[in-house]
Order: structure tokens, then C-alpha cells, then sequence
């Protein structure tokens, strides 16, 4: 396998597509080459093709979530979604654009399973075990967004900056169907390289896991107060991240037998994070 290492954005994305991907932190890709469910004759290093770092509102897709956590120009939300995010050796090697383009975690097609989002006839999930899907969007793939940054970037309203394209961070997700088994909107030789994310007046991410480290959302919640209203996203509950209006909206939820207790879940978290971002007249 050849390692390219290009300088610019330009560069990598000239030398992506055709059996070559890209290679960022590595923390993701790497064990999807290495358990053959990715192929590549060729990876696209990023290290020098994308930005990395924070400045005001604008975020290098390469900045690691360790350098995110602790940064005070980072909102709340964000900053709690990364810092609840994997375990601190992950956090110091895993990027941003990386982290909104990790894979579903469902065990059968990590573990190799000829299931509908692999191109197979069927869900395998759905019948099978399926304690950690999803209990919205799950008709066809009942698999459950891994990434809590996404799901507070897209509360944030943060707006990507790609090598095609500006667009909204939620619209880099979309619901696999049968022409398009994926669930990401982004071609095949198409860099993330910022993400620009608005100051809120209030913002917080709430998660409910397995462990309290090392674990990915059972459901988090990001709730997000500005001048256009409060936003709320959910990670955890559908193959991509889910906004809804309110705790009502779960009442729409349609869970499988194993991921009722979800719905309870997100309901609590939906509550106590609209509580945080409440904007109390100061007693
Ligand atoms: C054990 C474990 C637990 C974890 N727990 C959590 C969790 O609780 N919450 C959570 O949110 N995440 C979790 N993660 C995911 C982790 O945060 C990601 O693996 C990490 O952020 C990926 O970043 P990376 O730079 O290593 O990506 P890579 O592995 O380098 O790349 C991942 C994918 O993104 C593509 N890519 C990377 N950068 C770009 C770019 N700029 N433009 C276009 N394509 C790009 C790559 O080609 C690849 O397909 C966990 C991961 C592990 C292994
Ligand atoms: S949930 Fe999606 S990824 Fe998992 S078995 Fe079903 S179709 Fe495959």
C-alpha cells in the first residue's frame, strides 16, 4: 500500500478516488482497512492538505477533539460532546472531519455480515440484536449515528466548508435508501476542511452511555438556545443525526422491540437539556 503525504487540499484531492482514501488521525480508518471493510491501494495523508486549529468560529477539520475540548472559544455543546467522545488517547489522535465520517458501529456490518446497508438483501439487526440502534429513520437500516460531535454541530447550525461546497453540517447526512446506501453526501474525493459554528447564547450536550468512558451514545442530546430559537439534535437514535422540536417529538418514535428504552432516554435528556439552555430572567 502507498502512503501520498500532499501539501495542499488541491493535491489530496487529485490523489483521491480510484482505490485511494484519506488518512487523518487513522483512528477509524485504519481498523476498517485492516478488517478488509474498507479497500485501498493508496492513502491520502491530510496532515498537511487541511487545516488544523480554532480560530473565532472557524474550526480546521483537522483539529483533534482533545484540542477541541479545552478550548474556550469552542461552545459549550460541542466541547462536552467532544470531551465525552471515545477515551483521551482517541481524543488526541481522532480529528473533526474524521469524526463526523466514522462508520456505523453495528456489530454486523463491522462484522463483515452481507446486510442491506453492505448491499444485501435484508437488516439483520432488526431481527437480531439490536440493543444500541435506532428508534427513528430505521426502516431500511436500523443503525444508530456513533458521533456526538456531529449531533452538536448540527444543533449549532455549524455550516462545512468542503473542496466542492459550503452547506449546512446536517446536510452532510442523509438516510441510506436503496439507490444510495450510505449516509453521508459527501463524493468520494471530497475534503472537509472547516467548519464554521455560530456563537449561541446557551448550549450543552447531554449523554446517556454504557461506561462513563470509552463508550459511544446510547442517546446524546444537544440543545442549543440563539436568536433563532433552540435547536436540538440526537445522536444514537437513527442511522444519521436526528433533530426533533421537543420531548414530544419522541412520541413519533418507532423503536424496535430492543431499543424501546431509548425513547424513555431521550425524552429525560430532551427535558433536562432544555432546562440548561433556558433563558431565566437572573434572580
Ligand atoms: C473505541 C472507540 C470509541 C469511540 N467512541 C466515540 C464516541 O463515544 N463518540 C464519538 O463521537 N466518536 C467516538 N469514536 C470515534 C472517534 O472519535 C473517531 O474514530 C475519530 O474522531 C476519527 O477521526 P480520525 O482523524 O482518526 O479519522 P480517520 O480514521 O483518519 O478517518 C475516518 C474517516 O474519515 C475520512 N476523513 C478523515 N478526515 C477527512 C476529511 N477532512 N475530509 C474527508 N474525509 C476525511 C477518512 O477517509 C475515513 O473514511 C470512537 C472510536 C473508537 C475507536
Ligand atoms: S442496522 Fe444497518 S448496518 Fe446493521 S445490520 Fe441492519 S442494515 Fe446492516
Amino acid at each position: 500500500m502507498e502512503l501520498l503525504r500532499p501539501s495542499s487540499a488541491d493535491e489530496a484531492k487529485a490523489a483521491l478516488g480510484n482505490g485511494s482514501v484519506a488518512l487523518a488521525g487513522g483512528t477509524e480508518i485504519v481498523p476498517l482497512l485492516r478488517e478488509g471493510l474498507v479497500h485501498a491501494d493508496t492513502l491520502v495523508h491530510l496532515t498537511d492538505a487541511v487545516p488544523r486549529g480554532i480560530d473565532g468560529t472557524t474550526i480546521g477539520a483537522g483539529t483533534t477533539l482533545a484540542e477541541l475540548e479545552v478550548d474556550p472559544q469552542i461552545p459549550q455543546a460541542l466541547r462536552q460532546a467532544c470531551s465525552l467522545a471515545a477515551s483521551p488517547q482517541l481524543r488526541s489522535m481522532g480529528t473533526l472531519g474524521g469524526n463526523l465520517l466514522q462508520a456505523t458501529r453495528c456489530w454486523y456490518w463491522r462484522l463483515g455480515f452481507d446486510c442491506w446497508l453492505h448491499g444485501g438483501e435484508r437488516c439483520f439487526a432488526k431481527d437480531g440484536a439490536h440493543r444500541e440502534h435506532a428508534i427513528f429513520g430505521n426502516e431500511l437500516c436500523a443503525s444508530a449515528h456513533p458521533s456526538d460531535v456531529a449531533a452538536a454541530l448540527v444543533a449549532l447550525g455549524g455550516t462545512l466548508r468542503t473542496t466542492a461546497r459550503e452547506l449546512p453540517v446536517a446536510e452532510l447526512y442523509r438516510l441510506p435508501s436503496d439507490d444510495a446506501r450510505n449516509t453521508t453526501t459527501l463524493a468520494p474525493d471530497e475534503l472537509i476542511l472547516e467548519v464554521d459554528v455560530p456563537v449561541p447564547d446557551a448550549s450543552t450536550y447531554l449523554k446517556a452511555m454504557d461506561r462513563r468512558k470509552w463508550a459511544f451514545p446510547l442517546v446524546g442530546v444537544a440543545a442549543v438556545r440563539s436568536a433563532g430559537g433552540i435547536r436540538i439534535a440526537l445522536a444514537g437514535v437513527a442511522p444519521i443525526p436526528w433533530t426533533v422540536d421537543a420531548a414530544t417529538a419522541l412520541d413519533d418514535a418507532t423503536p424496535l422491540p430492543g431499543t424501546a428504552y431509548k425513547v424513555e432516554i431521550a425524552r429525560v435528556l430532551v427535558r433536562r437539556a432544555l432546562e440548561e439552555v433556558a433563558d431565566r430572567p437572573r434572580t
